[in-house]
């Protein structure tokens, strides 16, 4: 018996069939029975594993990136450093440790995490271990600071909207009750305004993905970054703008139906960084392989110096991480970096304007 299955039965029979976001929302957010509410869902003994999970470089590496970038900027002090769904904190815990030789660094930051998780505020607070961060349910409620953000697989866990073209309008994908199961159905005919430039690229059939958070979250972050300074560095898996289905759950690293068991998989999609770039009052840099950044940065040479110390088992999977967060079949390509940096400024180290 799911709950959280009944719950959206009753709703759509009330109300008819619902949007793949509204789907998304009360399968990741509901507060009592939705994914991020009831679980840690990262690691080997989760559901899925994120490249800060893979190894210390990745944090270690963004962390000096960031920090180069503030002394680009001129140290601005006090700052923020912000990190958009932090999971475990463990990113943000080796970008602490990478900055902490940082003249001034420290002492000018304010820490502010965004989370929506409690589960997972809670790991972040025994992982990051210190007394002065400040939790936000959205990134609306940051101080007017210079802002320094990351966001690591945050924008793929935002809800989308999904559309099929017919024509030269589209059908919204929906979740829809047939014989007494949740299923996905066609809305009738429309043209919203946010898919206009996509009848160039598309054609009858085609399915895009627009995810109106990630949008705003962009809109939000952009702002404040070209009133205050700073900039913002994203990470995810997508490309400039996707096209069809990428719609994904996830269960015990396993792919599985998205609406077999609602609350129980994580549920993500590509992000399409056009959507971004479009929606960010702020500049924006070139889209980057995570692989080509990294390399950027010398994560061969990190690699190297870490390697000195280790031998045997933790040897190999060391050199494992190391291949699993650069190479082109591993998380290197399909992973990307995108920058937002007010006028005037340069993109964080590893990325080109
Ligand atoms: N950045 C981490 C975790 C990625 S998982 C890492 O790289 O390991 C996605 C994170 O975003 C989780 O912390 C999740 O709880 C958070 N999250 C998902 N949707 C959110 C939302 N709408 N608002 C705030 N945080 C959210």
């Amino acid at each position: 018996m799911n709950g959280l299955r009944e719950h959206l039965l009753r709703r759509i029979t009330a109300n008819g069939p619902i949007t793949l976001a509204d789907y998304m929302s009360e399968c990741l957010l509901h507060p009592k029975s939705g994914y991020y509410a009831t679980r840690d869902p990262l690691g080997a003994a989760g559901d899925f594993i994120t490249a800060p999970e893979v190894s210390q470089m990745f944090g270690e590496l963004i962390g000096l990136s960031l920090a180069q970038n503030w002394m680009d900027q001129g140290a601005p002090t006090p700052f923020i450093l912000a990190e958009a769904g932090p999971g475990r904190g463990t990113l943000m815990a080796d970008v602490l440790r990478a900055t902490r030789t940082i003249p001034g660094f420290h002492d000018a930051m304010e820490l502010h995490l965004i989370e929506i998780s409690e589960p997972l505020k809670l790991r972040q607070r025994q992982t990051i271990a210190r007394g002065d961060i400040t939790w936000h349910d959205n990134l609306s409620s940051l101080p007017d600071l210079p802002l320094f953000l990351i966001a690591n697989e945050f924008f793929d866990a935002l809800p989308i909207r999904q559309f099929q073209r017919d024509g030269n309008s589209w059908r919204e994908r929906q979740v829809g009750i047939l014989e007494e199961d949740l299923a996905l159905g066609l809305s009738d005919p429309m043209a919203p305004s946010q898919l206009e430039h996509r009848l160039e690229d598309t054609k009858p059939g085609d399915i895009v993905e627009f995810c109106p958070s990630g949008a705003l979250a962009a809109e939000v972050i952009g702002a404040h970054i070209t009133q205050q300074g700073g900039s913002a560095l994203i990470v995810d898996y997508g490309d400039w703008r996707s096209l069809g289905d990428t719609f994904q759950a996830l269960e015990r690293h396993v792919p599985v139906d998205p609406l077999a068991n609602p609350g129980q998989a994580d549920l993500t999609a590509h992000v399409d960084f056009e959507a971004l770039a479009r929606a960010t009052p702020s500049r924006y840099s070139r889209l980057t392989p995570q692989g080509v950044f990294l390399e950027r940065l010398g994560i061969t040479a990190r690699a190297q110096v870490l390697a000195k110390n280790l031998t045997g088992d933790a040897l190999q999977s060391h050199l494992a991480a190391h291949r699993r967060l650069t190479q082109a079949e591993e998380m290197g390509t399909l992973f990307k970096v995108l920058s937002f940096y007010p006028d005037g400024a340069s993109p964080p180290p590893g990325l080109e304007p």
